[in-house]
């Protein structure tokens, strides 16, 4: 199967990544230029570089791996069986990524979104083709979890066809209908933002904060430091969304969460976040 990945960030790489690592798929991995598309590829050559030196990979399948990721622009995508938009979290660069895609892509090409929380009604809504969401979670090739979430127009065997290819991809699929954050950001994106409460509040330093959730709740990780891993930028649009489709006040953004967005503190992706990355 050619999968087209739409965005070479951090999922957009991840994804391609876990696709390209397993049998039967190859992937075109894509962004607004080329230079963007391989830095994503180069982000892959590094995780997999990682993997070889820990001793979990040769390097014959490290290059196997890459050999089977191609990077670009969307215009490569018109053969592609699949195609999946991980571009940025706003509804109109993913309608219009979609509308593009569907005039140029094979009538039988399907179009999945690993949006976090936008509305898969909405997105789909004045395409000819319908979309569906799958949802990867952060690191993709590592996490096991995807979210398949059917649209109110979302046709039954396209969220079949997507849980079938996620279990191909080793990943555990739940199938749910769309709702603001679906099941895991619903849950956990208001859980980071308290944590950021907390820390604004100046009732616990963030490491003493991550280190209650640790081993209070048993998390693998705190909520700081995982909001740092997310970006924040992503945690904050996460908010505001389910805020907005809720209007319930218990989603309101913390102040210190948006400041940091406005000052480019977004976590591990730009060096610093309630943790410093170095460079
Ligand atoms: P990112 O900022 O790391 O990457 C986004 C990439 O998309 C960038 O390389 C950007 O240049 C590219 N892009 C922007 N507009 C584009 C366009 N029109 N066409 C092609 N490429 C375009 O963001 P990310 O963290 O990888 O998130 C991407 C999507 O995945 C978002 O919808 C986000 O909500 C979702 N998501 C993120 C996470 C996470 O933990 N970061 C987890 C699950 C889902």
């Amino acid at each position: 199967m050619k999968i087209g990945v739409i965005g070479a960030g951090t999922m957009g790489s991840g994804i391609a990544q876990a696709f390209a690592g397993t049998e039967g798929y190859s992937v075109v991995l894509c962004d607004i230029n080329n230079e963007f598309a391989e830095n994503g590829k180069q982000k892959i050559a590094k995780s997999l570089q990682g993997r070889v030196l820990k001793g979990k990979m040769e390097q014959s399948a490290a290059d196997a791996v890459l050999n089977k990721i191609t990077t670009g622009t969307k215009d490569l995508c018109t053969d592609c069986d699949l195609i999946i938009e991980v571009a940025l979290e706003d509804i109109n660069v993913k309608k219009q990524t979609f509308k593009e895609l569907q005039e140029i892509c094979r009538p039988d090409t399907i179009f999945a979104t690993n949006t976090s929380s936008l509305s898969i009604t909405e997105i789909g809504k004045g395409l000819d083709r319908p979309v569906v969401g799958m949802h990867f979670f952060n690191p993709a090739p590592v996490m096991k979890l995807v979210e398949v979430i059917a649209g109110l127009n979302t046709p039954d065997e396209l969220a079949e066809k997507i849980k079938t290819i996620a279990e191909d991809l080793g990943k555990t699929p739940v199938q749910i209908k769309e709702g603001p954050g679906f099941v895991v950001n619903r849950i956990l994106i208001p859980m980071i933002n308290e944590a950021v409460g907390i820390y604004a509040e100046g009732l616990a330093s963030a490491e003493d904060i991550d280190t209650a959730m640790k081993l209070g709740a048993n998390h693998p990780m705190g909520p700081l430091a995982l909001g740092d891993l997310i970006g924040l930028d992503i945690v904050l649009s996460i908010m505001e969304v389910l805020q907005r489709e809720t209007g319930d006040p218990k989603y309101r953004p913390n102040p210190l969460l948006k400041k940091m967005v406005r000052g480019g503190k977004l976590g591990v992706k730009t060096g610093e976040g309630f943790y410093n990355y170095g460079k």
